[in-house]
């Protein structure tokens, strides 16, 4: 492990906005302070795990440097429930729930969570914990419930004519404001990751009665479908209508139990944490948007709208299979099921914020991690670009601000290619004793007594198997031989199987063996690639280059013996395949009639 020490500097794109993080924080005389707003309103989706990962990215940066930077993470869970979500152990009954705040929605079904914003909340936490993001989390509800905002929220009812006139300003610039929402486009998703996606459209405060920006929840049906008609300055009187019918005078300086709409609450927080950082997705950001409008109404709360970049999409590959068989939404503890932190982290620090990207869950995932190993490989030589250094250890590794030690986030002691494992393990269908049997076989110099180095890698390559392989890779060995094929044969291919099972009478190198002679990696790829040469009369172990009739046998070899042992035309590497299936049942499925 190359253990960074807090002093080497980092070239990279997070560099350079921790950079700008501090200029900015500087010219307005206070600490650097990032955060993040997650609205636990239904599954957190991976493209929302950017707000997160950004700011964290930063403040790491900033705390590698030497600085206390905090992170805070925003539970919206105070904002209303605005629509029904497709997520498992849900119907439409929650319905009647909408325009409560989410910390008085029950959850799903079958969870143990006090409410939906807490179900869905814990979710990201327990994936923030494994990717090793440290932050203060703050409730909303918990804020507001408890008072801590009412001079604020005083003080927006006492500018409530300043802010108005600041949102008309931008309220022309709103209509046929339809920003895309995070997420692909399934629609089961769009609608989840629109749900996850915060307050980005709701009422501003305006109505028939005036403009209020203050919105009470109904002390009777506990939805905020109300609407203020007078509010008293000198005494905070408020008087609100509800949908319900229930009409009633609270006094605000007591009342607890409403929140600022959403394009004020915004603003007020980042003054109330004295916030210099906070990223947002595209679809805060357009001209009527409420970051765009919080530049006009952090000065009421005398505050400065933060330094804010906009962060682009996150697409997903795959899920199909889990959207229609769970309702699955791509979040993170779902990616961090196939992948494992370090990994995930990478996808997030290799992209500049204004760059999207995808992570791929479908049958693209052993690339990624084809590439991360390839990034290993080259940070542990002396070729790495800065690029490339920088990338690997904000991936693999985080400031700890406890011990102010740079701290290695684990990693599979012995990683073998997550194809290579997604394959046999494929094949075993999981079984420990006969992967550890053929991956041990495929390493012969480096000998595997058991599985525990390979994970978890092994175990994330087990889990994609089951839930994300597409079905056209998935390897399903014959049971009985095809006992067709293998009476249609031509000469030249029984006499290739034969020389696969049997042995050319030479011995390897330059002949082959019976199959079970070398029943090694090594063996068996000699044998596999051997036939075809001993069929053209050259040496087994003859190397060949550019040789296109020879490698056009091969090839149909191949096949055949897919077709033989699969039933497919392609499949897992013959060599690990025929390691996988065992001599004695090879020689059942291949043997000419
Ligand atoms: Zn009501």
């Amino acid at each position: 492990m190359n253990a960074a020490p807090v002093t080497a500097p980092l070239d990279d794109w997070v560099s350079r906005l921790a950079d700008e993080a501090v200029a900015f924080a500087e010219r307005n005389g206070t600490p650097v302070k990032v955060a993040s707003g997650i609205s636990p309103s239904g599954p957190i989706h991976l493209g929302n795990l950017r707000e997160v990962m950004v700011p964290h990215l930063v403040a790491d940066e900033l705390r590698r440097r030497g600085l206390q930077v905090e992170h805070i993470i925003s539970w919206d869970d105070f904002d209303r429930f605005r629509k029904v979500p497709n997520v498992p152990g849900v119907d439409e009954t929650w319905s009647q729930h909408i325009g409560k705040p989410l910390t008085r929605v029950p959850a799903p079904h079958g969870s143990d969570a006090e409410n939906w914003a807490e179900h869905f909340r814990r979710e990201l936490q327990s994936a923030l914990e494994e990717l090793g993001v440290e932050y203060r989390g703050i409730s909303q509800t918990q804020m507001y419930t408890s008072g801590a905002y009412i001079d604020q929220v005083l003080h927006a009812m006492a500018q409530r004519g300043r802010i108005d006139s600041i949102l008309e300003r931008y309220r022309t610039l709103d209509r046929g404001d339809s920003a895309p929402t995070q997420g692909n486009a399934e629609e089961t998703d769009a609608d989840a990751a629109d749900a996850a996606s915060g307050a980005a459209e709701e009422a501003d405060g305006s109505g028939d009665s005036g403009y209020y920006p203050y919105k009470p929840y109904c002390s009777v049906c506990g939805t905020d479908f109300t609407t203020v008609t007078a509010y008293d300055d000198e005494s905070t009187d408020l008087t609100y209508v509800c949908r319900c019918g229930h009409t009633e005078t609270v006094v605000l300086r007591e009342h607890t139990d409403g929140k600022l709409v959403w394009k004020v609450d915004w603003p007020m927080r980042w003054a109330f944490e004295k916030i210099t950082f906070e990223p947002s997705g595209v679809d805060h950001q357009s001209p009527g948007s409420s970051f765009a409008v919080g530049k006009d109404v952090a000065p009421i709360f005398g505050w400065k709208r933060p330094l804010g970049p906009m962060y682009a999409f996150v697409g997903i590959r795959g899920m199909a299979k889990m959207s229609s068989s769970k309702g699955g939404v791509p979040t993170a503890a779902v990616a961090l099921r196939y992948l494992e932190p370090p990994l995930l982290r990478w996808l997030y620090g290799r992209k500049k914020p204004n760059q999207s990207f995808d992570v791929a869950l479908d049958g693209e995932l052993p690339r990624t991690y084809d590439e991360w190993d390839a990034l290993v490989r080259k940070t542990a030589g002396d070729k790495a670009q800065p690029g490339d250094i920088a990338a690997y250890a904000r991936a693999a590794s985080v400031l700890d601000t406890a011990s102010q030690q740079v701290r290695q986030l684990p990693l599979t002691p012995r990683p073998m290619p997550y194809k290579t494992l997604a394959s046999v393990v494929d094949i075993t269908t999981g079984d420990d004793e006969q992967t550890l049997r053929i991956l041990a076989a495929l390493e012969p110099d480096r000998p595997l007594e058991e599985l525990s180095p390979l994970r978890p890698r092994l175990d994330r390559a087990t889990a994609w198997v089951a839930e994300q392989m597409p079905a056209e890779e998935r390897t399903v060995v014959r049971s009985e031989p095809d006992t067709e094929l293998l009476r249609s044969l031509t000469d030249e291919q029984r006499e290739g199987l034969r020389l696969l099972l049997e042995g050319s009478g030479v011995p390897a190198p330059s002949g082959l063996g019976r199959l079970e002679d070398d029943w090694s990696l090594a063996g068996i790829t000699h044998q596999v690639y051997g036939v075809a040469k001993v069929q053209r009369g050259m040496g087994a172990d003859q190397i060949v280059k550019g040789d296109k009739e020879l490698a056009a046998a091969q090839r149909a070899f191949f096949v055949l013996l897919y077709r033989l042992l699969v039933g497919s035309d392609t499949g897992p590497r013959l060599p690990t395949l025929l390691l996988a299936v065992g001599a004695d049942r090879v020689r059942s499925l291949v043997r000419p009639e």
